[in-house]
């Protein structure tokens, strides 16, 4: 049976590469074909057909001199916080409109030499700051102003964030795998919004450098794609050590996320939180998150009440460390040596201001302002030091439940997928994060999958949520899942 370039994620394609049954020219046309056809979702920034054609070809070459990497002429996007020189990189923000990077982010490159082609950049909240994907500052392919990002499910509601752009494209399947970052939920949220799989491993075990900062101690780069095998393909060539250029990536071999994806389940230990399944969790959600929690049952998982007791204190926590992180790293962004600088100004402080004033949207500025603030001298230890010891003991929270249990799992968000502009209160947006951010300030990788559908037909995400560099045992149970239901093989409408 013949099955469509865009039908076949990421495992398939690269076989059917392989066995040179369609070449990389033909399936980057295809999906860039594709990627114009929708473009109406917002989610692509950049597209460059030239810049990926050329790419496409090296990688035919390589197949034809039989020297291809594992993942040869497989299409790939990169959420557009990743560098790359061959498409401009902005973090969707109007400070670095037209920004050309001299060099490739570590990731961007591995996937390169694994053999991924670069479709094009995507769309995301600015400088990673949402969980929408409403705080776009660039316009996307085929718009003239900043637009959100539709989700494919429902073109009223949105993505999720900030990996918005990520999550639509792989979602319309416009790619067959995308990139994102997740720094408190913006791989895992948006996956699930979209009804894809996400992954955000281990903090420190995918390269940090080349990736624009939003929270140092908190980012970390990580694959989205259709399937939990689709996604361990990608995390395999994107992850490893890169010591020389970024201080925390941890020495330790690259692994292949793929090799245990089909062991048992039998016996495996589901740790549930109560704390997860709490009032601000929506019915439709807890119904899907619970008939999947049944399916892991069947396939020889135990569920093991567990108690996450700091869950609720994970927001404020965040909603400190990392305003404060972002507002020390985006002090780069002054006007001098990149970046949007005013046309008109008085003297240097008022080129700083009109820059900056200029350059950032509403919410980047909002969290600058808060980390400024927490971190200046009176408050630092009010808020920032608490902050850090709370960041701790919800560290410690995590090591005691993973002594009765060997994944936890839980929604990934309290609700579906909001409408675009429902949500203008930017407390109650940052309060929808209180699952996702927990396993963030604890660096433990973490995964959505597809878990059915809750109201209007949309997508609900599990997460599930391993021991630090156990990314293996997420995506084998994943897999299983996926092994067992179809959620993941369902395409929205249209597409
Ligand atoms: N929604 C969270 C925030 O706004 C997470 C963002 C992210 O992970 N990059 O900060």
């Amino acid at each position: 049976m013949s099955i469509a370039l865009h039908d076949m994620g990421v495992a398939r394609l690269a076989a059917h590469l392989r066995e040179k049954k369609v070449s990389s020219v033909e399936a980057a046309r295809h999906f860039l074909a594709r990627a114009r056809q929708h473009q109406h979702l917002g989610a692509f920034l950049a597209l460059d057909e030239e810049a990926t054609l050329a790419q496409a070809r090296a990688q035919d070459a390589a197949l034809a001199a039989g020297d291809a990497g594992p993942l040869a002429g497989v299409p790939i996007a990169h959420k557009d916080v990743f560098v790359t020189r061959d498409f401009a990189t902005t973090a969707a923000s109007k400070m670095l409109a037209g920004y050309r990077s001299p060099f490739d982010a570590t990731i961007v490159a591995r996937l390169a030499q694994a053999g991924c082609v670069t479709l094009g950049k995507l769309n995301c909240d600015e400088f990673a700051m949402g969980g929408a994907s409403e705080n776009s500052g660039v316009a996307p392919a085929g718009f003239d102003a900043p637009q959100p990002v539709r989700n494919p499910w429902d073109p009223s509601r949105v993505p999720g964030g900030s990996s918005g752009g990520s999550a639509a494209a792989v979602a319309a399947r416009l790619t067959p795998a995308a990139t994102g970052s997740d720094t408190g939920g913006s791989i895992r949220q948006p996956a699930g919004f979209c009804g894809i799989t996400g992954i955000k491993p281990t903090y420190g075990r995918a390269s940090r450098h080349g990736m624009i900062a939003y929270a140092s101690s908190l980012d970390q780069a990580g694959a989205m794609g259709r399937s939990a095998e689709d996604c361990a393909l990608i995390l395999s060539a994107m992850c490893g050590p890169d010591v020389a250029h970024d201080s925390t990536s941890v020495d330790r071999p690259a692994e292949d996320y793929g090799a245990r994806l089909n062991d048992s389940l039998e016996g495996l230990r589901i740790g549930v939180p109560e704390e997860f399944f709490g009032d601000g969790l929506a019915d439709d959600v807890r119904a899907a998150i619970e008939a999947a929690l049944g399916e892991y049952e069947k396939l020889g998982a135990r569920r093991v009440p567990i108690r996450l007791p700091r869950t609720q204190l994970a927001v404020p926590v965040y909603y400190i460390i990392s305003p404060a992180e972002a507002s020390s790293n985006l002090s780069r962004f002054d006007g001098v040596r990149y970046g949007h600088r005013a046309r008109d100004y008085a003297d240097l402080l008022d080129m700083y201001q009109k820059s900056r004033a200029e350059g950032f949207g509403e919410e980047v500025k909002r969290r600058i302002m808060i980390g400024t603030y927490v971190l200046s001298e009176g408050y630092y230890d009010a808020y920032y030091l608490q902050a850090q010891k709370i960041r701790r003991l919800i560290a410690q929270d995590f090591q005691a439940a993973f002594a009765q249990c060997d994944v936890i799992a839980g929604p990934v968000a309290p609700t579906v997928a909001p409408p675009i502009g429902a949500q203008t209160d930017p407390v109650a947006n940052y309060l929808a994060d209180v699952y996702t951010l927990p396993a963030s300030l604890a660096g433990l990788p973490g995964l959505s999958l597809p878990a059915g559908f809750g109201a209007g037909g949309l997508p609900v995400g599990l997460q599930l949520i391993a021991n630090h560099f156990q990314e293996s045992h997420l995506l084998n149970a994943a897999h299983r899942f996926q092994q067992a239901s179809d959620f993941h093989l369902r395409a929205p409408e249209g597409f």
